[in-house]
């Protein structure tokens, strides 16, 4: 099981010091953090396992704004998100950008949580199946089943809105998800320390992409003790 908590554009160096400080993860769940770009530096000095919250595919130049697996590498990160559903809405990130950024990062060893996940309305309008095969075949055609890939399904419509996929929702799109990508697939989307469990135990479920809910070193912690129950 793979806990990750995204602290999207929470938390400065000092913040990020004092959580993980007092953040001790239980023994049989890997736990990694994803503190913004500036933050990263005290994750890393901490000890706690580091993740960006993304990276760029060039090595390096002029591509401002942006971060390279280079840096990343030097500053002692060990992997990144990418494809976030708040990267394709809010900043542009497209099937094809996701693909290359997972690519690049593979392929200088950093670790990888590619995120797909369907809207409300393409969840409405019946294409939830259409969306997330496009999704992750893209990511499949570029990378294929490498070791250090995972991917995350976040339903867009239940990330930071309190909304929950159903167990049912979530085993159903995992299944669909491993069946194009045979790699460990996290979900996200309101994980909480009150449905932690219940989501954790759906087969397929391989872990979790935690938001809002690793803000908070109680209620991560948690969320990472229900994960340690289903080590596997
Ligand atoms: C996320 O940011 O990846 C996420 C799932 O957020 P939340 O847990 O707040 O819904």
């Amino acid at each position: 099981m793979l806990i990750a908590g995204n602290w999207k554009m929470y938390k400065g160096p000092g913040e990020t010091r004092e959580f993980c400080a007092a953040f001790a993860p239980p023994d049989g769940v890997d736990v990694v953090l994803c503190p913004p770009f500036g933050s990263l530096g005290a994750g890393v000095a901490s000890g706690h396992t580091i993740y960006a919250q993304n990276v760029h595919w060039a090595d390096e130049g002029a591509f401002t704004g942006e971060v390279s697996t280079k840096i990343l590498l030097e500053l002692g990160v060990r992997g990144a998100i990418v494809g976030h559903s708040e990267r394709r809405q809010y900043f542009g990130e497209t099937d094809e950008t996701v693909a290359r950024r997972t690519v690049a990062a593979l392929g200088h060893g950093l670790k990888v949580i590619a995120c797909v996940g369907e809207s409300a309305e393409e969840r409405e309008s019946g294409q939830t199946e259409l969306v997330l095969r496009l999704q992750v075949e893209s990511v499949a055609d570029a990378a294929g089943t490498h070791s250090n890939l995972v991917l995350a399904y976040e339903p867009v419509w239940a990330i930071g809105t309190g909304k929950t996929a159903t167990p049912e929702i979530a085993q159903e799109a995992h299944a669909l998800i491993k069946s194009l990508l045979d790699v460990p697939v996290l979900y996200g989307g309101s994980v909480k320390p009150e449905n932690a469990e219940e989501l954790l135990s759906q087969p397929g479920v391989d872990g979790a992409l935690v938001g809002g809910a690793s803000l908070d070193v109680e209620s991560f912690t948690a969320i990472c003790q229900a994960a340690a129950r289903f080590h596997s």
